[in-house]
C-alpha cells in the first residue's frame, strides 16, 4: 500500500460539515523525541557494530517498530541472562533499575542506554528524594517497565499506587516526610486525581519541580481533548502495551466520544464506521507515521475523501544521542566521498 498524500492544514478549524465523510488528523501525533532517539540508537548500533545487537525488552512499545528492527538484526530479550557474556545490549526507552545495570556489569556486557532523558529525570528525582529521607509514592502502573525501573532506584522506600483507594491504604513511617513521582505516560486527569488524593492523605507531601508526565503525553492528550468533541469516533494508532496510547483512548472516551486502539488499518471493524461521518485519528508516541497513513488510506477507500490536519500545537523537541553511540560514530571508518561534478 502506498501512503496517502496529505496537504497539511495547520491550525485548521473544525468545520461543522455533518454530511461530509471526513478525517481529522490530529497533530502532534505519533513518534516523540524519546522514541525517535531510541529507534535511531538501535539502527545506528546495527550499522556501526553490525548484527546481532541485543535489546532488553521492546525498545519502544510498538509491534511494527520491534518487528522492523528484528528484521534488521536486533534480538529482543526479556532479561540480560539471555544475552551472551561480553555482547552488546541496548536498554529500552523505558529505562532500567540499578539492579539491571549491576547485572550487566557482572556479565561483562557492553551497554548502550536508550532510556528516554525524561524517564531519567524521574529516576534522578527518586534518588534525590530517597537520599533526603523521604518515603516515595510512585503513581503509575506497577507492571509497566518504566515503573519497575524507577521503583528500582529506591526499592526500600518506594510504594507504587494506581488508584485513590491504594493512596488511602498507604502506610509510611513519617506522614510529614513523603514525596510523590509519577510515570511519564499517565493521563493528565488521572494523575491530577491521584495527586489530589495524596495531598489529602499527606498534606505536607512534596513533588517534582515540574510534572513528570512528559510533553509528548501531554500534547497528544491535549490534541484529543480539543478535537474529540467534533468527531464521531477517535481512532488511536498504537499497540496494546503502549501506556500513552491507551490513555489517549481513555481521554476520548471520558469526553463521550467512542474511541478504539488499533495497531494497524486492518484492525478497524467496518461496523465501527456505521453512521460515523467524522473520524479523528491520532497515534501514540511509539506509533510510526506509516501506520497512520495506511489508516488514512483505508478510510479514503471507504469514502472519507476529505482529510484535514488539525494542528493543536507545534512540537519541535529533539534529544541528543548517548555518548556510547556518538563515540562509536566518530570512531567508525570514514566512507570515501566521490568528487561531484
Ligand atoms: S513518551 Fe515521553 S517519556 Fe516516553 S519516550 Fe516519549 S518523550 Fe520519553
Amino acid at each position: 500500500m502506498s501512503p496517502a498524500i496529505l496537504e497539511p492544514t495547520a491550525n485548521a478549524p473544525i468545520d461543522n460539515q455533518a454530511d461530509t465523510k471526513r478525517v481529522l488528523l490530529l497533530k502532534p501525533r505519533g513518534f516523540c523525541a524519546g522514541v525517535v532517539r531510541a529507534v535511531d540508537i538501535v539502527k545506528i548500533a546495527l550499522e556501526t557494530f553490525g548484527a546481532p545487537i541485543y535489546v532488553r525488552k521492546e525498545i519502544v512499545h510498538n509491534r511494527y517498530v520491534v518487528d522492523d528492527l528484528r528484521q534488521k538484526g536486533a534480538i529482543f530479550v526479556n532479561e540480560l541472562d539471555e544475552v551472551p557474556e561480553g555482547k552488546r545490549v541496548i536498554y529500552s526507552a523505558h529505562g532500567v533499575s540499578p539492579a539491571v545495570r549491576e547485572r550487566a556489569k557482572e556479565r561483562g556486557l557492553k551497554v548502550v542506554d536508550a532510556t528516554c532523558p525524561l524517564v531519567t529525570k524521574v529516576h534522578i528525582e527518586a534518588i534525590k528524594f530517597a537520599k533526603q529521607g523521604y518515603s516515595l509514592v510512585l503513581v503509575g502502573h506497577r507492571d509497566h517497565e518504566e515503573v519497575e525501573g524507577t521503583q528500582g532506584e529506591a526499592p526500600d522506600v518506594t510504594q507504587v499506587v494506581s488508584t485513590p483507594e491504594e493512596v488511602e491504604a498507604l502506610i509510611v513511617p513519617d506522614p510529614n516526610k513523603v514525596a510523590y513521582l509519577t510515570q511519564t505516560t499517565l493521563s493528565l486527569d488521572e494523575a491530577a486525581t491521584m495527586i489530589d488524593a495524596l495531598k489529602k492523605k499527606f498534606p505536607n507531601i512534596v513533588g517534582p519541580h515540574a510534572q513528570d508526565i512528559c510533553y509528548a503525553t501531554e500534547n497528544r492528550q491535549t490534541a484529543v481533548k480539543n478535537v474529540a468533541h467534533g468527531a464521531d469516533i477517535v481512532l488511536v494508532v498504537g499497540s496494546r502495551n503502549s501506556s500513552n496510547s491507551n490513555r489517549l483512548v481513555e481521554v476520548s472516551q471520558n469526553l463521550g466520544t467512542v474511541s478504539y486502539l488499533i495497531d494497524k488499518a486492518e484492525d478497524i471493524k467496518p461496523e465501527w464506521l456505521d453512521s460515523k461521518n467524522t473520524v479523528a485519528i491520532t497515534a501514540g508516541a511509539s506509533a510510526p507515521e506509516v501506520l497512520v497513513q495506511e489508516v488514512v488510506e483505508y478510510l479514503q477507500n471507504k469514502g472519507y475523501n476529505s482529510v484535514e490536519e488539525v494542528e493543536v500545537m507545534p512540537e519541535n523537541v529533539r534529544f541528543g544521542l548517548p555518548p556510547e553511540i556518538v563515540q562509536a560514530i566518530a570512531a567508525a571508518p570514514k566512507v570515501d566521498q566521490q568528487p561531484t561534478a
